[in-house]
């Protein structure tokens, strides 16, 4: 079972957010390398990686189970401003470089929001974007379902379908994440099913990431809102589900649930939880009453 979450990536950079997995019991981590709401980065500290690399090495941590999150400010499908969809481009190659340095192999990038534009034009310019971007000696980047909120791109099997179609490179892949493709009106609880529609659009192989996050909104409700694991409308049964299916034995799992009372890191809790395949019933009192 390859199962992790979002950690930070503190002070000490790669080696905190390792430290960070080891705690909290995950074999695969997801970061991002600042905020995620903004461009501001430090400069990496190639000693702390190395440690990083060891201390993964150490715990059974391998760095293909490692993965980088863009931030989410970058928006490769609307090019109302040349500028800002040059900024976009530029960041993405940036991060990539960065990632580089950090030894990643994967970075999970949302297409981005249409806002104005046709979607026809967006999907076009997120193709476009990668085509630029792309280079076999960088990690790959790996296109994140999306719900479907506002005018975001990727919200259905058919729209990643049509990026990909026109990106000219094979060195592309997709991350699906469970509360998104539910809030897009996908029934993760019949998952069989829609990892054979998963096939039949964009190909299985090019999974290398499940975001697992229960929803706190119904199918379809193109809403986006993580919920902890068996609090929400998908159920841990379904979600478990998704964590043991063989086809997506080797890829990693990464929990982005919410902190309880936005402080305690659901991670430790959930990670147990499906480890040893049982719904913790008390799983909020259990966090609190730990962290407290
Ligand atoms: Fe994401
Ligand atoms: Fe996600
Ligand atoms: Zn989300």
């Amino acid at each position: 079972m390859i199962i992790g979450c979002h950690v930070n990536f503190t002070s000490e950079q790669l080696l905190g957010s390792t430290k960070q997995a080891i705690l909290y019991g995950a074999n695969a981590f997801m970061f991002y390398t600042g905020a995620p709401q903004n461009t501001i980065r430090k400069n990496l500290d190639e000693q702390l990686t190395k440690e990083a690399h060891k201390l993964m090495q150490e715990n059974n941590i391998e760095l293909k189970n490692v993965i980088c999150h863009a931030p989410y400010i970058i928006n490769l499908a609307n090019n109302l401003s040349e500028e800002k969809w040059q900024f976009s481009v530029q960041f993405l190659k940036q991060e990539l470089e960065r990632c580089k340095l950090l030894g990643i192999s994967y970075i999970v990038v949302h297409p981005g929001s249409a806002v104005g534009i046709e979607k026809s034009i967006a999907l076009q310019n997120i193709s476009d974007a990668l085509n630029l971007i792309i280079k076999e000696d960088y990690p790959m980047i790996l296109l994140e379902t999306m719900a479907g909120k506002g005018t975001e791109c990727g919200c259905t099997l058919e729209e990643i379908a049509t990026i990909l179609e026109k990106v000219h490179s094979k060195y592309i892949g997709v991350c699906i994440d469970t509360c998104h493709l539910n809030d897009a009106g996908y029934n993760v609880e019949k998952f069989d099913d829609l990892l054979n529609e998963i096939d039949e659009t964009i190909g299985l192989k090019k999974v290398h990431c499940v975001h697992l996050n229960d929803s706190k909104n119904v199918l379809g409700s193109h809403k986006d809102r993580h919920e902890n694991l068996g609090l929400g409308t998908i159920g841990f049964e379904a979600l478990l589900h998704v964590v043991e299916n063989e086809k997506l034995k080797d890829v990693p799992k990464i929990l982005e649930t919410p902190y309880i009372d936005r402080e305690y890191p659901p991670y430790k809790f959930e990670i147990a939880s499906l480890k040893t395949k049982t719904e913790n019933k008390n799983l909020i009192q259990d966090i609190i009453d730990y962290y407290k």
